[in-house]
Formats: structure tokens, sequence, C-alpha cells
């Protein structure tokens, strides 16, 4: 626990943690004008701790003996300048109003305040997990007061500036749960107004689950016997009546009055009409009565038939399930009849959350419910991780109402309803696909996830493989399905061929895909580090072999010509001493040195093993700073270096070699051709140094300055030079 300053009192002071602390002077500071988020914040945070109690209390009953009503109460007070929200959730221990608020930043934390600089809307930051402190944009000062079943009940109480106390609550009992007072700010008054309240909370709030009631006043005509008329009117306080009136009051009266004091008993009629035996003269007049009003009435969107529910009610039950500052891209809403009961609505949002494949986070956002009852959140069986980004509500008939997580993961009804979720979400990505912006949105925010699927649900790959789209040598611009790919081969080709690289730039202007080109092979540009595990899965599509472009063994149906073999195979004997020569000198740089198929303008490539990893994989595994080095020495790729015997270096070196004989230049060529092929193959040069000394010499030898012309201040760089003669060993190694 952090550490605090007590004083005699019992009051602890503790300082905020210091992200946290910038989190709310820019939530104080910045100038923002949608301020009532705050509301559905902290409605949406009481929402979840009455989740808590509620699920506690299915396997422990005496979990709700503390207090009865799950609800949630708003309590405006003009006079203190206030509004009071109080739930009978779970409450929080010490510990936690210790860590919860104040001195424990979630990763949400910082990832909030980067996204408000870079101009993101404040009013996402219930998306961050730290809509607690949304407070701070309407008040100056809050005071929480909380009663956890295991601990006492705690206030803590700040006004930002740093630090906030806590301290044992001695004032009026909670029994069990919180409530959060917000001390509003001069200029934020209509935060106590019921109109606006009760409009905040239709508009942000209306689809949580629990009753949210607001304390409202009202002014009620009233029937008195004329000879102790009082001569009340509208205006004046209830507290000034009930001084003047109380001693003529009924017992029923009285009761009603006393229960209206203490908040937790809702007053349903306070006109109700006395017995009146004397039949004396009667006068009207008016009153002013408080009770509680509950603002949401809706049934829950769900348990309506998907045909009554509106849109716009999707839409704000999205919203408040979310707290998603923007509509969703698209909603199921079914169910399954049957052996087996339940229903469900899904919804795809328009943009992924900042932490969507972050490792820690929760693991996926479909709330579970058996029989209207809320069951847990994320619960992991009922959605593959590959949907993680799915987000809406599952409702049980058949799991027990006390089901536990150990019993989830056994428990077959989950697997089925499981099932179902993942068919119901590939229609609904179907569906989103038949509109291409839609799609477009969806596909830029999801495709990690599709790529994911593929690679682990073997049962729904080829669903999944219609839902691809990749940029592509014939469409450069515009994303491009397989099917559409197909449709465009020519009769010859047979294969569907790709390329993986590091962006569409590195990999357009491949010399891997010259030969593909010319023949009018369309090719895939699959830029993205998944695509590389998901094509290793996904292997065929519509009975195509995916073919990589850059890897060993890539067939190029050719016509079969005499001809054209005869001349291939004179062109392969022309080289075979060239090969034989460049892989001497190579050495153990490459397998082999062979004659390329795939090659038209470029002189040489560098092909990976069609199992092994592809340059771009390579490339990927190096990044990633905690993979085991063990694998990576087995999987390395292994080069193979092909020629092209059109090209006139190679034509021109194969003259040069001739007799196997090469000298030092030659060498040089052959490791300089080596180390650009590696460049342009999309492999990383391991020693730069070398490779420049090369190029310099070549310029060197380009501008006619003999090795003996260089100035003296030049010399010792020579030393350092590493061996040309040997480039197995390094410089380093040299000098040693
Ligand atoms: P989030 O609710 O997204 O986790 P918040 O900053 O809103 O982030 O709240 C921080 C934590 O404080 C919550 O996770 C919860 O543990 C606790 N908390 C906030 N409000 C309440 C409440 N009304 N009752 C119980 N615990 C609460």
């Amino acid at each position: 626990m952090a550490t605090a300053t007590s004083s005699a009192d019992g009051v602890e002071t503790y300082q905020f943690q210091a992200e946290i602390n910038q989190l709310m002077s820019l939530i104080i500071n910045t100038f923002y004008s949608n301020k009532e988020i705050f509301l559905r914040e902290l409605i949406s945070n009481s929402s979840d701790a009455l989740d808590k109690i509620r699920y506690e209390s299915l396997t422990d009953k005496s979990a709700l003996d503390s207090k009865g009503e799950l609800e949630i109460n708003i309590t405006p007070d003009k006079e203190n300048r206030t509004v009071t929200i109080r739930d009978s959730g779970v409450g929080m221990t010490k510990k936690d109003l210790v860590s919860n608020l104040g001195t424990i930043a979630r990763s949400g934390t910082r990832a909030f305040m980067e996204a408000v600089t870079a101009g993101a809307d404040i009013s996402m930051i219930g998306q961050f997990g730290v809509g607690f402190y949304s407070a701070y944009l309407v008040a100056d000062k809050v005071i929480v007061r909380t009663k956890h079943n295991d601990d006492e009940q705690y206030v803590w109480e700040s006004s930002a500036g740093g630090s906030f106390t806590i301290k044992v609550d001695e004032g009026e009992p909670l029994g069990r749960g919180t409530s959060i007072c917000l001390y509003l700010k001069e200029d934020q008054k209509e935060y106590f107004e019921e109109r606006r309240l009760k409009e905040l909370v239709k508009k942000h709030s209306q689809f949580i689950q629990y009753p949210i009631n607001l304390w409202i006043e009202k002014i009620v005509e009233k029937e008195v016997e004329d000879d102790e008329a009082m001569e009340d009117d509208a205006e004046k306080s209830e507290e000034k009546k009930e001084a003047e009136a109380g001693a003529e009051k009924t017992e029923e009266e009285k009761k009603e009055d006393e229960d209206m004091d203490t908040d937790e008993v809702k007053v349903e009629d306070v006109t109700e009409e006395k017995p009146d035996e004397e039949e004396k003269k009667k006068k009207t007049v008016k009153e002013t009565v408080h009770e509680w009003e509950l603002l949401n009435k809706q049934k829950p969107v769900w348990t309506r038939k998907p045909s009554d529910v509106s849109k716009e009610d999707y839409a704000a039950f999205y919203k408040s399930l979310t707290n998603d500052w923007e509509d969703f891209l698209s909603v199921k809403h079914f169910s399954v009849e049957g052996q087996l009961e339940f229903t469900a609505l899904l919804f795809a949002p328009k943009r992924a959350p900042f932490d969507l494949f972050e490792p820690k986070k929760k693991l996926n956002n479909i709330k579970l419910y058996v029989k209207k009852v809320f069951i847990m959140d994320n619960c992991e069986e009922i959605i593959p991780e590959w949907l993680n980004f799915i987000k809406g509500i599952v409702d049980s008939e058949d799991l027990p109402l006390t089901i536990s997580r150990e019993m989830l993961q056994q428990n077959k009804i989950l697997k089925v309803i499981r099932k179902n979720i993942v068919k119901k979400c590939l229609e609904m990505f179907s569906e989103l696909a038949e509109n291409k912006e839609d799609y477009k949105t969806f596909y830029e925010q999801f495709s990690k996830n599709v790529k994911l699927g593929i690679h682990e649900d073997a049962q729904n790959r080829e669903k999944l493989a219609e839902l691809l789209r990749y940029n592509s040598s014939k469409s450069p611009d515009e994303f491009t399905s397989l099917k559409e790919y197909v449709s465009r081969m020519p009769e010859k080709q047979k294969h569907i061929y790709y390329i993986t690289g590091e962006s569409k730039a590195a990999v357009e202007n491949s010399p891997f895909l010259e030969r593909l080109k010319q023949k009018g092979y369309e090719v895939l540009f699959m830029t993205e580090p998944i695509d590389e595990y998901c094509v290793q899965q996904l292997k065929e599509y519509d009975s195509k072999k995916l073919v990589c472009a850059s890897k060993e063994g890539m067939e190029i149906e050719e016509e079969d010509d005499e001809e054209v073999k005869k001349r291939k195979e004179e062109e392969k004997t022309k080289c075979e001493n060239l090969c034989k020569v460049m892989k001497e000198i190579l050495g153990d740089k490459v397998e082999k040195v062979v004659v390329s198929d795939r090659l038209v303008d470029s002189p040489c490539i560098l092909v990976t093993g069609e199992y092994g990893w592809s340059a771009n994989m390579e490339r990927i595994m190096k990044a990633q700073a905690l993979r085991d080095s063990s694998l990576s020495a087995y999987m390395t790729s292994r080069k193979t270096m092909e020629v092209n015997p059109h090209n006139p270096i190679i034509k021109e070196l194969v003259k040069r070699t001739e007799g196997d004989k090469s000298d030092k230049t030659d060498k040089d060529l052959v490791n300089l051709l080596f180390d650009t092929a590696l460049l342009t193959s999309g492999f990383s040069l391991d020693e730069p140094n070398i490779f420049s000394a090369r190029i310099h010499r070549m310029i060197k030898l380009g501008l006619s300055i003999g090795e003996d012309d260089e100035e003296e201040e030049m010399k010792p760089t020579e030393e350092d030079l590493p061996a040309l003669e040997n480039p197995e060993v390094s410089s380093m190694e040299q000098v040693d």
C-alpha cells in the first residue's frame, strides 16, 4: 500500500501517483464543453459495483444482508451545490480506496493523456479505465464514502491539487456500497437541476440494468381542513412547512415524512386522501414534497424482439454498454431456441480500442447473463480470442445461476453458445462486406483479428478467407479479395502468388515480381506481420495453392515449348561455372547459387527455403526482443542466390570467370551483388561497414583513384578496412 502521512484525528493524507496527478490537471485545465459525461462514468462504475455484489451473492446469499436493494440513487442538493451518486454495490475496502482512487495508475492513464494531447475527445475517458476522474470536470471537491462487507466505512476526499485524504467514516452508515458527492464548480450548477439530470440519464444511461432513481422535488395539491388552513404557498420550503405543520399531522403522514428523510424508501403517493368523518370545510393547498423517481424504465434491449427495437435503441444500448463515444458499426441480435436457449446481442465497433492486442488486457467484451441476471464480464469460454473486439451480451436460459468460472471451462452449453456466436459474427462480417465503405472501416481496424482467426480457427478458415483483403500488383490502391483475385487470373495461371514485406512500397517494386508481372500474373501484397502467420495456415484458397514469390520452389507455369526449354538449358550451362565461382566466393552466406526463373531485369536475388522463414519473417523475428534464439538458428532463412542469365552484369561475370578464375575485383563484385541482393530481397545488412567499404573501393575504381594515390591521413583506415578477401572474418577479429 502507498505510504500516507497521518494526523492525530485519524486522517491519512496520500499523494496521488504522478501520472494520475497529471491526468487530473489535464481534466481540470483542458477547455472542454462536453462535461456532462461525468455522470455516465460514475453511473457506469456504480453499475459495475452492483454487478460485483450480485455475482457474489449468487454463491453467498449473506453478501446482500448488509443492504438489500440493488440500485443507484442520485440526489441533487441546491443549497449545498452538490450532487451525490449513491449505489448499493460492492463498495471498497480501505485498500481498494487507496489503490483504485489515486495511487495505482493503469495503463490507460498515460494512454488517455496521449490520446487527448493528440486531439482525442475527453468523453473517451471511460474506455481507458480512468472514468472516475471525470468527476473533476464538474466538481472542485469530491467526497467518496464507501462500505465494503469486509471492512469499515471510509471516507475519501480530494480537491485535487496532488493529494487526497482517507479516514474512517463516522457519518451516516451506508450499509453497503458507495456514495460519491460532487461539490459542483460555480459554473456547473446545471448538474443539480432535475431536468438536466433526467436528460442525461436518458441520454447516456437508460439501459443500465439497475434502477436509477432521482430524488425529485414535486409540488402537490393537498386538501386540508379549512379551519386549520395553512398559509403555505408553493414557494415555501418543505422544511419550513414541516416546522409549522408537523404537529397537526396524522400518524400516517408523520411516518411518510420520516421515510422521506432517509433515502431508502420510495414514496409512492403523498397526496393520498384521508378519511374525513367530520365533513369540515376543505381547502386545497400546494405543498412541496420530495420523492424518488425511477429514470430508466426500459426493459433490457436484448429481451425485446429485434423487430421492436429501433436503431436508436441499439445505439443507446451500445453506448451505455461500452462507453464508446461513437456509434457501433454493425449489430447482430438473435435468439437460439430448442434444446438450448439463449439470446445474444453482439456489436462490431467502428474502431479498435487502444489496447486491443495488449497481452495483459482483459480477455473480451461479452457480458454473460443467466435468465437476465448478470453473471460476469469477459467470460473466456464464450468467444474466441480473435473475436476479442466484439462487444455485447449473452443471456442463457440453461446455465445455472450459481455457475462459477471453473465450471464454465467444462460446460457443454457454453461450447454450443460459443459456436453459435462465432457463426453469427462471421455472418455479420459477410454482411458488412457487402458495403465497400463499411467494410473498409471494419477491415482497417480489425484485419489483424480476421487473420488471427485464420491462424487459429481451422473450422472456419474457409469462411474467414473470404474476408481477407489485400493490395496487389493489379490493385495497388484498393483492397482486393481472394475471390476477385481468382476471377482475374489468366487461364494458364494455376497458383495464387503473394509477397510479404514491411510495406507496400517495399514490395511493389520487388525484383521477385519481375517475371510474374511480365506474365500478367497478379501478386498480393502482404504487409502486416500477422500475414506471415496467417498464410502459413491458409495454404490454399479455392483449391489454388498460395505461393510465396520470394521463396524457393516457386513454380511459374511455362509453355512447354521445346525451343524455350532448350534455350533455358543452354543458359543454365553457360552460367554453371559462374554459379560455382560465386558459391565459392560467398561461402556459407548462401546455400547455393542457381539460375533464376523469376527475374527479368535485376541481376540476382536471394530466395529462402519453401518452409523456412521468409526475409520478412526474419525481420519480424529479429524485432522480437525476447524470442528464443535457438529457434532462430534453425529457422533463419537459408538463402539461395538466383542469378539472371539475361542481365548484362551477369553476362559479363560469366565471361570474366571462365575457366574458374576470379580476381580481387570479381570477389568484390560478387560480394557487392550479394549485399545489394540482401537489400532488394528484404533482408537487412548484418555488416553495413563492410558493405560501404566495398562501395568505396568501387567508387575509387570508377574515379580511377589507385590505392597509392591516397593521401597520408587516409592511410590508417586501410588497416581498419575489413578483409575483402575473407568476408567471414569481421574487422574486429582482424584487429585482434
Ligand atoms: P474503471 O471503472 O474503468 O476501472 P475508474 O477510474 O472509473 O476506472 O474506477 C477505478 C476503480 O475504482 C474501479 O475499477 C473500481 O474498482 C473502483 N470504483 C470506482 N467507482 C466505484 C464504485 N461506485 N463502487 C465500487 N468501486 C468503485
